[in-house]
């Protein structure tokens, strides 16, 4: 039973787990406010911690764990997750186990033999397990200590992933008031967080809440022309290296995963439609590095934990900002520089909604009483996103406001398309918006997007000759435009809310009260040009240490030799180094195995295990 500590005996706690972090991880500095979570720990008090993915929530918990005496057990919703985490623990001497359904009896009665023996600090439980009758008398018998809870926002309703099992942590809350329990999400609107704080009873909990911002995420949004083209300029921009590339629908992922292996690209799709067999099989060749890029629906990434994701393309643009942030979020979760590029087309808009209107008529005549609020909110945030997908505020200021924190900086971000200088404005914006706005008007805001650019370039359609339109002053007035490029603006009007898509199956334009003040020029605006090639090469990042320099063929040759050794033990390649510790290594270039301590992410295990190989291989690579 873990009783709380005077705040001195804490201090020195917490520096005895700087040195356990040091040896055990390799990591010799502490990320921003990892060292106030596990102060929260060592103290023994309840905690919410609310930290961007890939800040380093797991250390927070697993490091006191070790130094605390009795036994942390961690809930987990995702098997893949927590199997992870088990085998980066064991990979770097840490004795930690796993509890749930999935296990066969005698890996069970293993785990429960080293609980027997009091051998276990760390123990992962899946959701359902903890729920099963006498569960949690079985844990406390066990010498349960304090209980974390990852992933806590499957307890709230609010949340994105509700797990009904979650509430099942309130009834160790009343019969074993003293165990702390800690939190951790990465999701954190104000209602999910109250929700956590309450559902689990957490009493005067320690509240951290990081940034949200993910610095070493570049954002780029372009217009999309050829998806399969502009998503390899993307991937050979990233030779070598891993990428997701998400498709709206499964049709999308099969065909855009045939045109990229067409273009000779190591990819495989992912998506429900596949048989089971397949998904897990295309799912390990991922994770295992025998191919670079997975093309999926968003059904993939849940349970991917792969660090090193250097490039996110979405071939269409999701239907909300939340998803868009998840879904990017699965990039550089190690913290290096990473690309997120998204391709977007009023159609996208258009056919989300669509997708929406339908499935809400389904539930209507299944009788499924739709919430009306819910179907104007699903709308506003799909409104939402396409304002973020065709406006020109930075990328990095516009994610982190929308989840509620300020930004502070009035610099350019330097990791976003805007503050790169890739779009160009209109030098004559307002002339072109007020052209669009009137020939919408004239066309008595009964047409479309296509047929009021078709007027406005002065087409001879078969739709602008029945309707008399070559006759309107509009007829033509953009003449010397590129029809992509008058699309665009007519997009980037609808993105403003200053033009209306009408719902249903005709998508018709009309304009909005601030449209009305666009066309006669008494509201500034300004309209941008099609993105013409990025600029910068890569991902470009923000203040992350991306700037090492480091012998590039060494660091494929180490990535090489990570693959062998990690194919020998049964484990996907990160759990043996990540890409920084190799990077460091490529750089330092250490020719005896003392020369890795100091080397990000080599602990002592580590050392003892592969120091000796990597030795070699940098030795062999200096005489060559
Ligand atoms: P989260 O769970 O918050 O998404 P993780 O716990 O998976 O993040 O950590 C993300 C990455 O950061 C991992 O590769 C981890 O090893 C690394 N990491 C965590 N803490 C530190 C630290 N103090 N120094 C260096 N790397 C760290
Ligand atoms: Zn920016």
């Amino acid at each position: 039973m873990s009783t709380t500590t005077s705040p001195s005996a804490a201090s020195a706690r917490l520096d005895e787990l700087r040195t356990l972090v040091q040896r055990v991880w390799g990591y010799s500095e502490l990320r921003p406010l990892q060292a106030e979570a596990m102060a929260a720990a060592v103290e023994g008090r309840d905690a919410l911690v609310v930290l961007a993915t890939g800040a380093g929530k797991s250390l927070c918990y697993q490091a006191p764990a070790l130094l605390r005496s009795g036994l942390t057990v961690v809930l987990s919703p995702l098997i893949s997750l927590m199997q992870d985490q088990i085998a980066g623990l064991v990979e770097s001497g840490v004795d930690a186990a796993m509890l749930s359904s999935a296990q066969d009896g005698y890996e069970k009665s293993k785990v429960y033999e080293m609980l027997r023996g009091g051998d276990l600090k760390l123990l992962f439980v899946a959701p359902e397990r903890f729920a099963t009758p006498g569960f949690l008398g079985e844990l406390v018998a066990f010498g349960l200590s304090t209980l974390v809870v990852d992933e806590a926002h499957c307890i709230s309703h609010w949340g994105h992933d509700f797990r009904p099992e979650y509430r099942r942590i309130g009834e160790l809350r009343r019969n074993h008031p003293s165990i702390p329990i800690q939190a951790f999400t990465a999701t954190a609107t104000p209602e999910v967080r109250a929700d956590v704080v309450r559902q689990l009873g957490l009493r005067e909990p320690v509240l951290l809440v990081g940034s949200f911002d993910r610095p070493n995420l570049g954002y780029r949004f372009l217009p999309r022309s050829d998806a399969a083209q502009q998503t390899l300029e993307v991937i050979r921009r990233h030779p070598r290296e891993a990428g997701i590339v998400y498709c709206l629908r499964r049709a999308d992922v099969d065909e855009l995963a045939r045109e990229l292996a067409c273009a000779g690209v190591r990819c495989q799709p992912y998506h429900a439609g596949l048989e089971a067999a397949t998904r897990e099989r295309n799912q390990d060749q991922f994770l295992a590095e025998d191919i670079e890029v997975i093309v999926a629906t968003v059904a993939f990434g849940m349970g991917i934990d792969r660090p090193d994701v250097r490039f996110v393309v979405h071939a269409a643009m999701p239907k909300g900002v939340e998803q868009f942030a998840q879904e990017t979020g699965r990039a550089g979760r190690d913290g290096l520089a990473s690309e997120c590029v998204m391709l977007y087309s009023g159609a996208d808009f258009h056919g989300w909604r669509l997708l929406q209107e339908r499935s809400h008529a389904e539930a209507a005549a299944a009788g499924v009483t739709i919430d009306p609020l819910e179907a104007e909110r699903s709308l506003a945030r799909l409104s939402e996103m396409y304002g973020f997908a065709t406006s020109a505020v930075c990328r990095h200021k516009f994610l982190v406001q929308h989840f509620g924190q300020a930004w502070e900086s009035c610099e350019p971000c330097g990791a976003c398309d805007v503050c790169l200088g890739e779009l160009e404005a209109h030098a004559d914006s307002v002339r072109a918006a007020q052209m669009i706005l009137s020939c919408v008007v004239r066309c008595e805001q009964r047409y479309g997007a296509s047929h009021i650019a078709d007027v406005l370039r002065g087409a001879d359609t078969e739709r602008v000759r029945t309707a008399g339109h070559a006759a309107l002053s509009t007829f033509g007035l953009m003449r010397d435009q590129h029809p992509r490029e008058i699309r665009h603006w007519i997009e980037q009007l609808v993105g403003l809310e200053h033009l209306r898509v009408a719902p249903g199956r005709y998508p018709t334009l009309s304009l909005t009260h601030s449209g009305v003040e666009v066309m006669k020029a008494r509201h500034a605006i300004t309209l941008y040009r099609l993105p013409v090639a990025p600029k910068a090469k890569r991902g470009a990042s923000r203040g992350v240490a991306s700037d090492l320099v480091f012998d590039a063929a060494l660091f494929e040759r180490l990535r090489a030799l990570r693959r062998r050794l990690a194919a020998e033990r049964g484990v996907p390649p990160y759990i043996v180094f990540g890409d920084r510790t190799l990077q460091e290594l490529a750089a330092a270039k250490p020719l005896n195995v003392e020369g890795l301590r100091g080397i990000r992410g080599i602990g002592e295990s580590k050392l003892r295990d592969f120091g000796a190989a990597f030795v070699a291989e940098i030795a062999a690579h200096a005489e060559r």
